[in-house]
């Protein structure tokens, strides 16, 4: 069902959403994932609907106290439930437990218009394993069920997926949120405007071969930077000194060069690269040609004339795919390859582009540069989106199906 289509009015509905934080000392010192999931909530209650929200929270599990006891001071929602309050002018009620007697009773009395959140999920270790009886639980408080919770829509837990099972067709839907989230990914993975530019970078081109072996088929042109393009300019025969090199996938990156070029998709690599004698701001550093990178000096940048070439392929583009900086962008000295190609984004965004930036490291530089009205969406699910755009299915989103 989709969200607009329900009818909240004298229905409690179940939102699952991500309020999972940062918090220092009791603190919360970035509030975007609740702004973010507010107009969800803010919509079921005009319609006559009451809100039961639910979110995990840190890792309780695995950060327990000497003696092995829950964290519960630590890990507790309630600034989050707190913070809501503060939003909406609303009073908030918190549950002091995740689907159990308190939550249940106060499930029961909730009247329409009210919100109450239940506490952090991951206090239950049926949480991560998706177990039934919990998800049962936290099904039976509710008539609806609303996913909103986007970043762990690739995790199989119980208030993810599981107990999405417990609520007829009729009576679930992805929340607003998430819902722009699955819309933007479709742009590009299914019939993208052309010139369509995949741009990768990151550490590791294993953690991307599923990613791009989904997106090559579907590109008209692949940019690669960061640390991953070392194993393509070294399977190409260059010489990489001691940059970050990933032996055992030459073949596999071999055979997606060749792959590309049989299909027709431009595949290009960094001409040259700001390299330094070590991991260090404070490195001797070197411009070098990017398949000549003598010994003791490693590639921690894209160089100027890379820049170049990359911006120029991003201005003729009319779909961008952005995920991973194309150097140590966290290094000063490293950072302006990454700077350089997020300014040749918003440019071509501002001249008619669509272009999505998603995966964790490359939202961040985004952010910290400053520049994320420049871009046409910044995904908020790192992992999610990635796992997404790999071609794979997301536990969350298979358990609406049924
Ligand atoms: P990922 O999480 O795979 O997107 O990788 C992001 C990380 O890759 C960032 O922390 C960057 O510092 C790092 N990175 C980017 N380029 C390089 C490089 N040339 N050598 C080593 N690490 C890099």
């Amino acid at each position: 069902m989709k969200f607009d289509e329900i009818q909240f009015k004298g229905k409690k509905a179940l939102v699952r959403a991500d309020l999972n934080v940062p918090i220092k000392n009791g603190e919360i010192t970035d509030n975007t994932r609740i702004t973010a999931c507010l107009p969800t909530v803010e919509k079921i209650l005009q319609n006559g609907g009451a809100v039961i929200l639910m979110s995990h929270l840190g890792r309780p599990q695995k950060k327990r106290k000497e003696d092995g006891s829950l964290d519960r001071e630590q890990f507790t929602l309630r600034p989050v439930a707190d913070e809501i309050a503060k939003l909406t002018g609303k009073e908030v009620a918190l549950a002091e437990d995740v689907a159990g007697e308190d939550s249940q009773k106060k499930a029961a009395n909730l009247k329409a218009g009210s919100i109450l959140v239940i506490e952090n999920t991951r206090f239950e270790e049926g949480e991560s394993a998706g177990d039934k009886d919990l998800a049962k639980r936290m099904a039976d408080m509710a008539d609806i069920y609303i996913n909103d919770a986007f970043g762990t829509a690739h995790r199989e837990h119980a208030s993810t997926a599981t107990v999405a099972r417990f609520f007829s067709r009729e009576n679930k839907a992805f929340g607003l949120l998430m819902d722009r989230e699955l819309r933007e990914a479709s742009r590009v993975s299914s019939d993208p405007n052309r010139p369509y530019t995949v741009i990768l970078g990151g550490a590791k081109v294993s953690d991307k071969i599923q990613l791009i072996e989904n997106l090559l088929p579907r590109a008209n042109n692949l940019l690669i930077g960061g640390g991953m393009a070392y194993t393509f300019l070294k399977a190409k025969g260059g010489r990489i000194g001691k940059s970050i090199l990933e032996e055992d996938q030459i073949p596999l990156v071999k055979r997606i060069m060749e792959k590309a070029k049989e299909s027709g998709v431009n595949i290009h690599l960094p001409i040259d690269v700001t390299a330094a004698s070590e991991f260090s701001e404070n490195a001797q550093v070197k411009a070098l040609p990017a398949g000549e990178i003598e010994d003791g000096f490693m590639g921690l940048d894209i160089g100027p004339k890379t820049v170049k070439s990359f911006s120029g392929v991003i201005s003729d583009s009319k779909t961008i795919f952005w995920n991973g900086p194309m150097g140590v962008f966290e290094m000063k000295p490293f950072a302006s390859g990454t700077i350089e190609v997020a300014k040749a984004i918003g440019e071509a965004t501002k001249n008619g582009a669509y272009s999505l930036i998603g995966g964790g490291d490359s939202v961040a530089a985004v952010i910290q540069f400053g520049m994320e009205n420049k871009m046409s969406f910044l995904s908020t699910g790192g992992g999610a989106m990635l796992t997404l755009l790999e071609g794979s299915e997301l536990p969350a989103i298979k358990a609406m199906g049924g």
